[in-house]
């Protein structure tokens, strides 16, 4: 039998990382071992359903890097994808049901079921329909059909033990008394989640299904919904529940979980690709986390999916986008911190020179980012040199009282005063000279000067922010960049107007 395994979505909401990670070991399956990925829409709750989350999730999906072979975007032998257009193909599978004698109809309101169910929960037990329509002759059933509300389908479930085998879990079983005789259609026609996946993944024959564990208690009631069709089962693979930090199940009360959440800061794709495939599996022992699509399909292994929980941690998830970013081509970055830039009212034109002006932002910015969306929140302050506010900042005051520091930024400006100096080209030797005046050297040479340029006491690294001063300062931007001169003459006049520089030294 070939391998054809499917991701089953419901469009009712973004996607999250915990459907993402069964999209993504679904296709590493079918990468893997060989098989065709099918991707099918779980629509029957029309009040939930949108049409603009399903194509939110596919988009979501394919910028991860997933790519499948049959679903609602492209069709396919086993169509259609989405179940709110395959009705007529559950009424039918329904009727054949009935026929056999394998279903029956149910005239019990299904709200005052559900009361009693309620109750029950509160009281502490559990109670299903109490079967009294199984034993319906073909003659009341035909009477009540015409007196009564319309009737569900019920699966006629037969007694004794349930067993399925799950990759994950190893052999499972279950008593079917547990189950309940399960509703296949309800009274206004629409089938269930249980039989509705049934009939699909047995008539798309699909042969591994691939899904969270939270679906292990419905497999017992699946696998006796096969048997009354006479279909072979899949195998399944439950995989385990995602956990917040604080191991409770994840949910929006650990902050936003969506995929296009991570998207929109700049998470690179290959990234969360990699950080999803360790939520429950890991390499084998020595092996490197850091994996490439190639790689992770090339070492995935699914006798290595774990059965206990996994916990999604949004810093581990940023460390591997760190490493990601380290590596990605920069025009990525660049187009990044052109959008996001703009969005701010920094940038308006963008032409060859502006750009290659980013490329050194983002060279200078990208190795302390988590993610991209922080170049937005970092890169301003190359726009905003106050010098007045920052000799009052209280880290720059640290600096600013390391002995020698005064020294350090008095000598910095006698060496850049001259107008025909060009800084970027001479800022080493500039650097060394304002060293042997001073006699400061490691961080009581650099620190100050970095506070004398920029305003701040960290940041990127100061060769690379002098290109940007002096280069920026020169473009035809929105707002204007101060040039190296103008900031270090600012910040040297506001500590000498505040008695920081003895003024004997003048
Ligand atoms: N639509 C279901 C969900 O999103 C899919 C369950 C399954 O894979 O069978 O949870």
């Amino acid at each position: 039998m070939p391998n054809r395994l499917r991701f089953a979505p419901s469009p009712t909401g973004e996607l999250h990382v915990g459907n993402a990670r069964t999209a993504v070991f679904n296709w590493l399956f079918a990468k893997k071992y060989g098989g065709t990925l099918v991707i099918r829409i779980e629509d029957t709750d029309r009040a939930r359903s949108d049409r603009r989350f399903e194509d939110l999730i596919c988009r979501n999906l394919k910028w991860l890097g997933l790519d499948w072979q049959e679903g609602p975007d492209c069709g396919g032998p086993f169509g259609p994808y989405r179940q709110s257009s395959r009705t007529a193909i559950y009424a039918r599978h329904a009727e054949s049901l009935l026929e056999k004698g394998s279903a029956y109809r149910c005239f019990c309101s299904e709200e005052e079921l559900g009361r009693q169910a309620r109750e029950a929960r509160r009281a502490g037990v559990t109670r299903e329909c109490p079967r009294s329509c199984r034993k319906f002759s073909a003659r009341e059933v035909a009477q009540r059909l015409k007196d009564s509300q319309p009737p569900v389908i019920r699966l006629r479930v037969r007694s004794g033990k349930v067993v399925f085998q799950d990759l994950v879990h190893g052999e499972m079983t279950f008593d079917s008394a547990v189950v309940g005789d399960p509703i296949l259609v309800r009274s206004n026609g629409m089938p269930t989640y249980n039989y509705a996946a049934v009939v699909d993944d047995g008539l798309m024959k699909i042969s591994h299904v691939v899904r969270g564990d939270d679906h292990l208690s419905n497999t017992p009631r699946q696998v006796l919904i096969y048997e009354a069709l006479g279909w072979p089962l899949p195998v399944f693979a439950h995989l385990s529940t995602i956990l917040g930090p604080d191991r409770t199940r994840l949910s929006k009360r650990h902050g936003a979980t969506s995929l296009q959440h991570f998207r929109d800061r700049g998470v690179l794709p290959e990234a969360l690709l990699n950080y999803l495939t360790l939520l429950g599996w890991a390499p084998a022992e020595g092996q490197n986390e850091i994996l490439s699509p190639e790689e992770l399909v090339a070492s995935f292994d699914i006798e290595r999916v774990s059965k206990s929980s996994a916990v999604f941690d949004a810093q581990k998830l940023y460390f591997f986008n760190r490493h990601y970013l380290k590596e990605c081509d920069s025009s990525r970055a660049v187009e990044w911190a052109v959008v996001h830039l703009r969005q701010e009212g920094l940038l308006q034109e963008v032409d060859s020179e502006v750009r290659q002006w980013i490329g050194l932002v983002v060279e200078a910015f990208l190795p302390g980012l988590d993610h991209l969306s922080q170049i937005s929140q970092e890169a301003p302050q190359l726009w905003s040199f106050e010098a007045e506010e920052a000799v009052q900042d209280e880290g720059v005051r640290q600096v600013l009282s390391l002995p020698g520091a005064a020294r350090v930024v008095d000598e910095l400006r006698n060496r850049i005063s001259h107008e025909e100096r060009d800084l970027v080209g001479e800022w080493p030797s500039i650097v060394q000279s304002v060293k042997a005046a001073s006699g400061q050297r490691g961080r009581k040479l650099f620190h100050p000067i970095r506070v004398a340029l920029t305003g701040r006491d960290s940041g990127p690294e100061l060769d690379k922010l002098v290109p940007i001063f002096e280069g920026g300062s020169q473009l035809e931007l929105p707002h204007p960049i101060k040039d190296c001169r103008a900031r270090i003459n600012e910040f040297h006049s506001a500590m000498l107007s505040r008695g920081l520089i003895p003024s004997c030294s003048h």
